[in-house]
């Protein structure tokens, strides 16, 4: 028996051990043994814009039976409330406590971390009143930090202070960096392009965004619900700040085929995400 011949059987072997070690991990994970927490992403996942997705109240239904469940979204446009509203009304059983935004990160991460802070926010009343209920400062008169949210009350003032205080050094903060907002029949402009326009004219990116894919949320959420990010899945349908968010901070990752990505888009992307599903309404399945 050569040498070469034993090398080749070697090879052989050691690939297919890979092969089966791999192939066993793969059917080990499985969602509903090996996840105590959900996050579900909410526009493109649960719902499009005012309509719930086919199946979702259902399969939300069923995860909520054995899990802990977080409806996880960067869109910091409204407060907590106003999406306890929204999915109840859609039939889905919730309180403030079951949500969680790029704001509200944001905002625990300001807590902690700069607890003194003299904000200028960009964001509606309501978002900005919760900030201010946390205890933070928005309403100095010199204000050191400038924190971006998705302000649909955006206005030309606005956005001349918050450029001016940036070039003049201001801690800039941003929720979270999505260039778009998907809703039913198209997609709305997001904070990300507002980050454009104001490195635009000042240069500046922001210092600090908190919300998915960056790790201040996913270190907000593991100190909320106790569970490790091992056990926690992310369900999203964006690959950038979903699926992303998930393989950057050693969260399970399960791509829903609901929104912006396609299977197509996965392979392209060459992005390993855990499993792939049609729908959450499919996730048990
Ligand atoms: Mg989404």
């Amino acid at each position: 028996m050569s040498i070469i011949f034993i090398v080749k059987k070697f090879f052989v072997a050691i690939m297919l051990t890979i092969y089966v070690v791999n192939d066993t991990i793969f059917k080990l994970m499985d969602l509903k043994r090996d996840i105590d927490c959900f996050l579900l992403d909410l526009d493109g996942t649960v719902y499009f814009g005012d309509r719930l997705i086919d199946g979702a109240k259902d399969g939300i239904e069923r995860m909520k039976k054995s899990k802990r469940v977080i409806f996880l979204t960067n869109n910091s446009s409204a407060t907590r409330d106003h999406y306890v509203k929204k999915l109840t009304g859609m039939g889905i059983d919730v309180t403030e406590d079951d949500v969680y935004t790029s704001a509200n990160a944001t905002r625990d991460w300001l807590k902690t971390n700069r607890p003194n802070a003299k904000l200028y926010i960009v964001a509606s009343p309501e978002v900005q009143a919760e900030f201010e209920e946390a205890g933070l400062y928005t309403r100095s008169d010199k204000p050191d930090t400038v924190l971006l949210t998705f302000d649909k009350t955006l206005d030309y003032q606005k956005l001349v202070k918050s450029c001016d205080l940036i070039k003049k050094g201001a801690f800039y903060i941003a929720t979270h960096p999505d260039m778009t907002c998907p809703v039913d029949g198209g997609d709305l402009p997001d904070i990300g392009s507002f980050m454009l326009l104001i490195e635009g004219t000042t240069g500046k990116r922001p210092d600090l965004i908190c919300g998915k894919p960056y790790g201040i949320m996913a270190e907000c959420i593991a100190k909320m619900t106790g569970v490790p990010l091992s056990r926690t899945a992310m369900i999203g349908d964006r690959l950038s700040t979903d699926m992303l968010f998930a393989v950057n901070n050693g969260i399970r990752s399960v791509l829903t085929l609901t929104g912006e990505t396609s299977r197509e888009d996965h392979l392209k992307s060459g992005m390993k995400v855990d499993k792939i599903i049609d729908s959450i309404a499919e996730w048990d399945k």
